[in-house]
């Protein structure tokens, strides 16, 4: 019998006699006690994984350090409620952007999920990146698997005392790098990693930047799978995206059973799995696949590739673990290459992306409220002019000082002007609070109508001599009333 890891037994499930969402729910009772030594294994997948979450990492690390237009290109600037997106600047009226952003996303790991089941928690999962990076840290420091178990139970001595140490200082740098890096697309980058290694860091900066080290070091370093397995929520409901061609790691049940030891070249009746448990042992959530597929599975292929190894000392056919889906296990062909999830999933996926293209190209470099002073509806000037007073608050979103012009229409007579000055300046950020009082002769006016609609419209111009519209779309128009006698 195989080796149960470090999980109590489950009954033997084999993938191709159930359908795919009874194919999750496994009972497993994890023991958080019991450390798993994951086996180092090497192998296509392996590779693979190694590549995805190096880039996923560096790219973690590297992207707050890119600047554009003199200021750090991707930054959440919580305290001026400024997000920084490359030459997009966006404010809190405009997170809408982010919600179809990450609802997007959420829709693209789904669509993804039905086609290749699991296949972000093995390769770009932040999660397993880190906990991988652990694990290489600690097989480095401790030795492979064999040692590191030995070490745990061998007891204290300086060695012990020297590796561990070593181990955990390590892992405390790294977990403090990710805390930098964390909060760096919250600060200026260059400055937090300077002020934290130098310890001449603001509280608030410290708090934030030791908070998230402390969650990943406990995390990557202590709680490795069991996020996975207990607090991953993705995890469990999987199930509901997958289906019968979702392919997922899985075992050949009918080409492996019976297992059973062998030597190399003897002749047996029994199925392919050799029963080497290696598939157990480099799993890094302990669990053998050969009990079909388990919610805990994070698809990360190196069963696939430690199977492989086996099967290529044994003369076998690669694959006897592979990436496949619970019909083409039956020898089913694929029904569908589209099923109405995926379909559901993609015209969802397709109508956050239309959403995110029509915010952005809609969002203007100018933010404008009109509030009409509520002391007096109107003032009488001489004995044909009346003037109403506005508070305009113009906000200019850019990320350079820029001129403004205000205009004020209307689609009746009389004509309406400005009293106060038509041209404002105003800094990269900066609200301007700016009193517009607007006048009209009363002897114009149309009707006996006590009030009237007019529209203020602010456009960006490239300068107070010059004042021509920088852009004939970079407006922004608001309507309020006009108040007579
Ligand atoms: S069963 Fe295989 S693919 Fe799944 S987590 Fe374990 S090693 Fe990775
Ligand atoms: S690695 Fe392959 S041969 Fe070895 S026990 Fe697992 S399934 Fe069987």
């Amino acid at each position: 019998m195989p080796k149960s890891s470090n999980y109590t037994a489950s009954a033997a499930q084999p993938s191709t006699n159930i359908s795919a969402s009874q194919r999750i729910p496994v009972v497993q009772i994890a023991t958080p006690s019991a450390k798993i030594h994951v086996r180092e294994q090497k192998g296509i997948f392996q590779r693979l994984r190694q590549y995805s979450n190096t880039v996923l990492i560096a790219v973690f690390f590297l992207l707050p350090f890119i600047n554009y237009q003199g200021r750090q290109a991707i930054l959440f600037d919580v305290t001026e409620q400024q997000f920084f997106l490359f030459h997009i600047t966006l404010w809190p009226q405009d997170f809408t952007v982010l919600a179809w952003f990450f609802m997007a996303a959420a829709f693209a790991l789904f669509f993804v999920t039905v086609y290749w089941g699991r296949v972000w928690c093995g390769f770009l999962c932040p999660q397993t990146a880190w906990t991988f990076i652990y694990m290489w840290v600690e097989a480095k420091v401790e030795g492979n698997h064999h040692h590191r178990a030995a070490l745990d139970r061998a007891p204290w001595s300086l060695s012990k005392l020297r590796k561990r140490v070593t181990k955990h200082v390590l892992w405390m740098v790294f977990a403090l790098l990710t805390g930098c890096g964390f909060i760096s697309y919250f600060m200026p980058a260059r400055e937090l990693y300077i002020d934290i290694f130098s310890a001449s860091n603001g509280f608030w900066t410290g708090t934030w930047v030791y908070f998230f080290a402390i969650c990943t070091y406990l995390n990557a370093g202590w709680m490795r799978e069991m996020m996975c397995l207990h607090c991953c929520p993705y995890s469990r409901f999987q199930a509901v995206m997958f289906d019968a061609n979702t392919k997922t790691v899985s075992y050949d049940a009918a080409r492996g059973e019976s297992r059973g030891p062998r030597k190399r070249s003897q002749e047996t009746e029994l199925g392919d799995c050799v029963d080497c448990n290696l598939c157990v042992d480099v799993c890094p959530t302990g669990i053998d696949i050969r009990n079909g597929l388990q919610y805990e599975c994070i698809n990360c292929g190196a069963c696939v590739d430690a199977c492989n190894q086996t099967m290529e000392k044994f003369g076998y056919a690669a694959n006897l673990i592979r990436f496949t889906s619970e019909n083409a296990l039956k020898g089913q062909s694929q029904a569908s290459v589209f099923s109405i999830k995926a379909l559901g999933y993609a015209s969802a996926l397709l109508i956050m992306i239309g959403l995110i293209i029509i915010d952005l190209s809609q969002l203007s470099d100018i933010q404008l409220n009109v509030i009409r002073d509520r002391q007096s509806l109107y003032r009488e000037v001489g004995i044909d002019t009346v003037e109403n007073t506005y508070q305009l608050k113009i906000r200019n979103k850019t990320q350079q000082a820029a001129v403004y012009k205000i205009i004020v229409l209307s689609d009746k007579a009389p004509t309406f002007r400005i009293v106060t000055d038509t041209l404002v300046q105003i800094k990269p950020g900066e609200q301007l609070d700016y009193p517009v009082t607007v006048s009209a002769r009363r002897s114009e006016r149309v009707g006996d109508t006590s009030q009237q609609t007019l529209q203020f419209s602010v456009s960006q111009v490239y300068s107070a001599v010059n004042p021509i519209p920088v852009k004939p779309a970079n407006q922004v128009a608001q309507q309020s009333r006009f108040f007579w006698p």
